[in-house]
């Protein structure tokens, strides 16, 4: 992470997004229902990666400054937990049809800061809006179980309580819609919050947390703070941080899970991905390419359920390339300003350039360069981060390009033999969060589905998102931890079960007796 030696250095700063900011254009933190201004002197840059200019800077909390908004979430937890389950509703609606209302500015916030094109924000938007209305219901998902009669004159139940003070730590990827992952769900059960996002796009949650104080969260109830690895590791040790929430790469997931965990927090630590998509000879093939095309280079490649890798079988390899390489020139990308950009910049130049380093990784390597991004006109002539769309055929499992995450606009092609190969790729592979099939046959795709290694898959579906109702998690090195996010599995993370066994003897029929039951 980059640091910025002088606070309120950025010069060229052209922001016209207020969210959080105080002065010099800094981004603030936002604990106990108000913008707090950072005192460590350290900040971070915020690139406009659409022009390459620093955009503002965002201040690094310090251990101190993580602790008051733990001491902030801890004071507002007694009584947002006693709140009844109608008024948090009431709360949630209000802040679900704020997020609605101006889900315009809040996307021109993901626009200036990640890149992404309008439309693509305003659907990360709506997928994070989906989310709110899923713990709108609250009242029907918190209803526990009741046995009447489980003794002669006893029954039992079960209640489900908040944790307490829970953290959520989110990637650049997703600055609004990951924070709404957590959130939602989080203080629909009863938790106070505190939300420490990407220090290279901050200031989405600002504007979030003022819509949640708009709509009547009380103070306290949510909270964020910015940083690096700092204020990580401060609510990684905090003793009255009950549980984490992460989403990342998958070194720092592993780092999440492992200190939160040792730490005696519950957590889950979402990891990175590589996902396969496997194409049957016998598959649509425009359909196949149109999907590539959209889940290879949508958001730049940037999406955790992007498509690294497709996985040509038998015959398919051929036409499906010829398909995919006529479509090349079809995706607009430029600038979020542009109304016709499909695609917008990668996130810093940093990534770009090492995004970009893989293409000359992989002809030195044996693979067929088909496209090469570099050769975009934006690459070449503007200060911006942006980078053409680039496709890489004859790819293979030594290749630095199928075994790391690229995480950008560049489509691998391994080809292979055989169904059996090609699932083989995908179980072999050390990442298991998404994948999907392309085929005509439903009898190859029950069997896909039955057999692969993999959290979420797709069956004629590039990107398997799954809808708010049902929760997202993958496999292997792509979480850690126990349950998936948001969805059932949400309620379940940010609550803990309570059973009550209860019995209301007539006065005077108690006696003593040191064994267990043994009558029934
Ligand atoms: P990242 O791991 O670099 O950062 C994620 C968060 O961790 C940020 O808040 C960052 O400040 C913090 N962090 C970074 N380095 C740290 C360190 N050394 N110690 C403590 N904290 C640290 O990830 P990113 O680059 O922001 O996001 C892209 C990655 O996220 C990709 O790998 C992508 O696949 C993954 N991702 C996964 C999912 C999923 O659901 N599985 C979703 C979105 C993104």
């Amino acid at each position: 992470m980059t640091q910025v030696a002088e606070p309120g250095s950025a010069a060229g700063a052209t922001s016209t997004h207020g969210a959080g900011q105080g002065t010099l254009g800094a981004v603030h933190h936002w604990i106990g229902g108000r913008i707090v201004e950072g005192t460590s002197g350290r900040r971070g840059p915020v690139f406009d990666p659409a022009t390459g200019r620093i955009a503002r800077e965002v201040d690094f909390a310090t251990t101190d400054e993580v602790a008051a908004a733990v001491a902030a979430a801890k004071a507002a937890f007694p009584a947002w937990r006693a709140s009844s389950l109608s008024k948090r509703t009431d709360i949630l609606f209000k802040i679900r049809n704020l997020v609605e209302s101006r889900r315009t500015e809040l996307a021109a916030h993901l626009t200036a800061e990640h890149g992404k094109v309008p439309s693509d924000a305003l659907g990360e938007i709506a997928r994070g809006i989906e989310n709110l209305e899923f713990a709108c219901s609250i009242p029907n998902l918190l209803k526990g179980g009741f046995t009447e009669q489980a003794s002669t004159g006893v029954d039992v139940f079960q209640i489900r309580q908040p944790l307490g003070v829970v953290a959520g730590i989110t990637p650049f990827n997703f600055p609004a819609m990951v924070p709404m992952w957590m959130f939602a769900t989080a203080i629909a059960t009863g938790n106070t919050f505190i939300l420490k996002p990407s220090e290279k796009d901050p200031s989405a949650s600002m504007f979030l947390a003022e819509l949640l104080h708009e709509a009547g969260v009380p103070d306290g109830v949510f909270n964020v703070v910015h940083g690096d690895k700092v204020a990580v590791d401060a609510i990684l040790e905090h003793p009255d941080v009950a549980a984490v929430s992460f989403v990342g790469s998958t070194p720092i997931a592993r780092y999440i899970y492992e200190t939160g965990t040792k730490n005696g927090k519950r957590v889950q630590a979402l990891g990175g991905a590589k996902n396969h998509m496997i194409v049957l000879p016998d598959a649509d093939i425009d359909m196949a390419a149109d999907a590539a095309i959209s889940a290879g280079y949508g958001s730049a490649g940037e999406r955790c359920m992007a498509i690294a890798t497709i996985v040509a079988v038998g015959d398919v390899a051929d036409p499906l390339v010829a398909a995919i390489t006529k479509r090349l020139p079809q995706v607009k990308i430029g600038p979020g300003s542009d109304p016709q950009a499909e695609m917008g910049p990668l996130v810093t130049r940093q990534h770009r350039d090492k995004v970009a380093s893989y293409l000359d990784s992989s002809a030195a390597q044996g693979a067929t360069v088909v496209a090469d991004g570099r050769e975009h006109p934006l690459f070449k002539d503007s200060d911006g981060f942006f980078l053409g769309v680039s496709l890489i055929d004859h790819v293979s499992t030594e290749m630095d390009a199928y075994k790391d995450e690229i995480f950008g606009p560049v489509l691998t092609v391994v080809r292979v033999p055989t169904y059996e190969a090609a699932v083989g790729l995908v179980n072999d592979n050390p990442y298991g969060n998404g994948t999907a099939i392309f085929t005509r046959d439903g009898g190859a795709a029950r069997q896909f589905q039955f057999e692969v290694l993999a959290g979420m898959v797709g069956i004629n579906v590039p990107i398997p998102v799954p809808v708010a109702y049902y929760s997202f998690g993958g496999w292997k090195s792509s979480l850690f931890g126990d349950l998936h996010m948001y969805g059932p599995e949400g309620i379940q993370f940010y609550t803990r079960a309570k059973i009550v066994t209860q019995r209301w003897p007539d006065p005077g029929t108690s006696k003593i007796d040191l064994g267990f039951p043994r009558t029934r």
